[in-house]
């Protein structure tokens, strides 16, 4: 790395780049001015507990199709503060457990859950016009590259089973053709579906925070909740009784009372570089602005931010010990240093360039790795979440179907062909209790790495069969 990059301790140094401070997206588009807390206990016909796209999106889809509803969001700090307003802006087809959920209900549902995740990605795209969000959204889809004979063998098998989900427009490429769209340094493959968007993420969701409460959403902001009981959501401020109260706080969830080890909240962090010249850009290509990744067992994720950066994401710390989990996005000096590599080891030219802003946040992984949407009807207690790192466009799709379980419970509609996906009404058990978790999820990625950098050096063609341990052990297959 270069020593421009490296002045991580001073946050704001002339050279180094900004660490935390939320994210680059909120730097870039501005913090937002904050919403009234709650002040005195309140009612409402539906308590959402966080403001992210989970919740705001939940938010919008009630009021839209029951405009009478008396909907309260309560936010810890602001709309936006969590995974939603630091995200790399992948707006993808992608949802965690699928292959679980094939096994449990059949191959036939699993395809119906995709379907419906592809239909989402179009949804989002569709409702941001129709609401004038303007969140920089660009639908390039999305190439995730080979660069070793060890992914390059994993990339032909996931293609193949995308295919298999009945992803008919997904579309494999050799070193050539993968050049012509990214010159990724020693690619040697990729695969490429038209399901993926790029998007700003912070645009979004100030947008959808803006938009609930132009429809009459109530929304306090500074009320963190600190437990959840049926038909009640606690503050210090005052309780808010509703008789659905929806958990929507995905990587906090372990802050509140009772849930300390539902759902383990893992780290991703990300760089971002300062604007690249046209010259720079030549020397890439990447002019269809696809979202861009790779099948390292540590993967990373990237895009061609809509004012010419790359940002970029992976993994540094995956886990803090006894779920601990923010300080606004503050990040590890070595953790930005391993980004900075990956960033030169796909483009070798960026050597010099500065990396201007590096910020982390919280994604919620369950047990089993699979998403989950659940309302339980006997309490009227709702959740969704668990999306493992793939939530942008999956939020949508939960809302939706959060939408069409309330609306089934309260009598107003039937079953319809959200609720009946496999992921709805899901049961998972809990995570271990320290310091097992902190070893499990540690060993896991200490075996991605050494994987990862085996198959690089050796350029064996078979994937790591200890990276395959890690996840039989860990739930993740
Ligand atoms: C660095 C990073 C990169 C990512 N990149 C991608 C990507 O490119 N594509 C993709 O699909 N997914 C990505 N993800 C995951 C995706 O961002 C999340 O899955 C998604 O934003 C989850 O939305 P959410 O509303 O469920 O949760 P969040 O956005 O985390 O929102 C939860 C909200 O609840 C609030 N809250 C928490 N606890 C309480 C409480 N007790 N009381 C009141 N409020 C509370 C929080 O402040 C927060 O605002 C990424 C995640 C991270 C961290």
């Amino acid at each position: 790395m270069s020593s421009s990059t490296t002045h991580t301790d001073n946050a704001n140094g002339a050279n180094g780049p900004v660490n935390g401070g939320i994210s680059f997206w909120y730097a870039d588009d501005g913090l937002p001015t904050a919403r009234e807390p709650l002040t005195s206990d309140a009612t409402a016909d539906v308590c959402i507990v966080g403001g992210g796209y989970t919740g705001l999106w939940t938010a919008y889809y009630l009021k839209k199709a029951a405009p009478f509803l008396r909907i309260t969001v309560l936010e810890q700090k602001f709309c936006g503060y969590g995974a939603s307003g630091r995200n790399g802006g992948w707006l993808y087809n992608g949802v965690a457990g699928r292959d679980r959920y094939a096994k449990l209900h059949g191959h036939e549902a699993a395809v119906r859950l995709q379907q419906a995740m592809n239909d989402t990605v179009d949804e989002v795209v569709r409702t941001a016009a129709a609401e004038s969000i303007e969140a920089d959204i660009h639908q390039g889809g999305v190439l995730e590259v080979a660069y070793t004979p060890a992914q390059l063998a994993r990339l032909k098998a996931f293609h193949e089973t995308e295919l298999s989900y009945g992803e008919k427009d997904r579309t494999l490429h050799g070193a050539r053709e993968t050049a012509e769209r990214v010159r990724v340094a020693g690619a040697v493959g990729s695969t490429w579906t038209p399901h993926g968007a790029r998007l700003h993420p912070v645009k979004l969701v100030k947008g959808l925070a803006r938009t609930v409460e132009a429809l009459g959403v109530t929304i306090h902001e500074s009320t963190p909740v600190t437990e959840i009981r049926p038909k009640h959501a606690v503050t210090p401020y005052g309780t808010v009784r509703a008789p659905y109260v929806l958990r929507c706080t995905e990587g906090f969830t372990a802050s509140l009372k009772g849930q300390r080890r539902t759902w383990l909240p893992m780290n991703s962090s990300m760089i971002a570089t300062e604007p690249l010249t046209p010259a720079q850009w030549e020397s890439i290509g990447w002019e269809g602005r696809e979202t861009l990744g790779d099948m390292a067992h540590a993967y990373m994720y990237a895009q061609r931010t809509a004012d010419d950066r790359i940002a970029l994401g992976g993994r540094g710390v995956p886990y803090r010990y006894g779920s601990k989990t923010d300080n606004d996005g503050r990040t590890q000096p070595a953790t930005i240093e391993a980004l900075h590599t990956v960033l030169t080891r796909f483009f070798p030219q960026l050597t010099g360039v500065r990396v201007t802003h590096a910020w982390s946040g919280v994604l919620g992984v369950p047990r089993d790795w699979c998403a989950t949407v659940t309302l339980d009807r006997a309490t009227g207690l709702g959740w969704a979440g668990g999306y493992v790192g793939s939530g942008v466009a999956t939020a949508n799709l939960a809302a939706r179907t959060l939408r069409d379980l309330v609306q089934q419970d309260s009598g107003q509609a039937g079953p319809t062909d959200l609720t009946t996906l496999p992921w709805a009404n899901h049961k998972v058990r809990k995570w271990e209790p320290e310091p097992f978790r902190w070893l499990g999820v540690h060993g896991m990625y200490a075996t991605y790495h050494a994987a990862d950098h085996r198959e690089r050096t050796t350029h064996t063609t078979t994937s790591s069969r200890l990276a395959r341990w890690a996840d039989v052990l860990t739930g993740r297959h």
